[in-house]
């Protein structure tokens, strides 16, 4: 059976001086020859069920023939995490300054260039290692040696980023508001995909937007990209450029469901075996069609009128042209005018998520769904 150690690490400090604080847990191999590991979960409040499933990983990673060492951090986010009104719980977005809180990480992608000329002819062991010293360097910076200070938000995602710079493939647990599971995947790790138990994936390129996958795999992309424009070529996801990182939709938000986290940890068995952190091969993916789309061609839908919802459209489920997604209801209208509306669109969607309140403004965002979907 494998030990794990717990560790508290403080995130900042709130008004009465109590600490903000997160747990973290580590699994340390001894042979460590393969990727190490880094996975979060509740970087947004409501965002709950990869907390679940990071128990039910700790509970199955006892009992796995470990190969790298693994970092798990549920409660990523203490602030968002108790962030309740009412009986929601709110933690989207920091309720001071209004930025999501999965926007706040740091990437500067001036240092690529100096980087790449610095260490244009150094083996990959060493361009790996500097590299990454170099990304730690970077966050240390600005968490110890600051005298502007950082903001609440970028003291908690500049520590949890510490601790992925360290790890070799990064998971990043969230949920939509009411949705189906679904994956955002860099491009060049389209083949790791299949190894997760999800249906839905993203497919994304090189673009920082501050949140924790792109803070991963952004560098390393950019890095590689800066090589070969110096005539050096290095494949991404291979060699020194071994990193791949992933943002994990496990579902809809303000729940959690022990027996199908317990799905969910399975599903991330199997793509740590896959990679070779885990010696079990009894977890293997299982069998579904996985229906994919380009970032680019999964689009949000934003309600043409205000009014009360119907949801129509079947989450994983192709829905035709033409078919409604959802019908809205004008009370206002009933007697001398239109009391439904029904929403449908011109091309075949796969709808994805949908807002999670039945009651909407013109403009909320309504659905997202895959366009131009493609089998994997
Ligand atoms: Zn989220």
């Amino acid at each position: 059976m494998n030990n794990f150690t717990k560790e508290v690490m403080s995130v900042g400090e709130m008004a009465s001086g109590a600490k903000l604080t997160v747990p973290v847990y580590v699994f340390e191999t001894e042979n460590n020859s393969a990727p190490s590991v880094y996975i979060q979960a509740n970087m947004h409040g409501a965002e709950v069920q990869g907390n679940a499933v990071i128990f039910q990983l700790l509970e199955l990673l006892q009992h796995c023939n470990l190969q790298g060492n693994i970092t798990l951090v549920p409660y990523a986010n203490p602030v968002a995490c108790n962030h309740k009104n009412g009986e929601y719980t709110l933690g989207r977005f920091d309720p001071i300054t209004g930025e999501n809180w999965n926007r706040m990480y740091h990437f500067d992608q001036s240092v690529i260039a100096p980087f790449a000329q610095q260490y244009l002819d150094a083996s990959e062991e060493e361009i790996a290692d500097k590299f990454q010293q170099l990304l730690i360097t970077e966050i240390d910076q600005r968490l110890e040696h600051n005298i502007w200070g950082i903001t609440t938000g970028q003291r908690i995602a500049y520590q949890l980023q510490r601790l992925a710079h360290q790890a070799d493939i990064v998971l990043d647990l969230h949920t939509g508001p009411i949705s189906s599971k679904h994956l955002y995947c860099p491009e060049y790790a389209k083949a790791s995909a299949e190894y997760f138990d999800i249906e839905h994936t993203i497919f994304i390129q090189n673009g920082f937007d501050g949140a924790m996958d792109e803070a991963t795999f952004c560098p390393w992309w950019s890095l590689q990209e800066a090589y070969q424009d110096l005539g050096r070529n290095f494949t991404m996801g291979k060699g020194a450029f071994k990193k791949e990182s992933f943002t994990v939709e496990l579902g809809s938000q303000e729940q959690i469901d022990l027996d199908v986290a317990k799905q969910d940890a399975l599903g991330i068995l199997s793509y740590l075996q896959s990679q070779g952190v885990i010696d079990n091969k009894q977890y293997q993916p299982q069998e579904m069609t996985r229906y994919a789309c380009y970032l680019k061609d999964y689009k949000a839908l934003y309600s043409p009128m205000g009014g009360m919802v119907d949801y129509l459209g079947e989450f994983g489920k192709p829905l035709a042209a033409g078919e409604p997604l959802a019908r809205i209801l004008r009370m206002d209208n009933y007697g001398d005018g239109e009391a439904l509306h029904y929403v449908s669109l011109e091309q075949d969607v796969i709808p994805i998520l949908h807002f999670a309140s039945a009651s909407v403004n013109q403009g909320t965002e309504l659905y997202k769904v895959f366009c131009n979907y493609f089998e994997l």
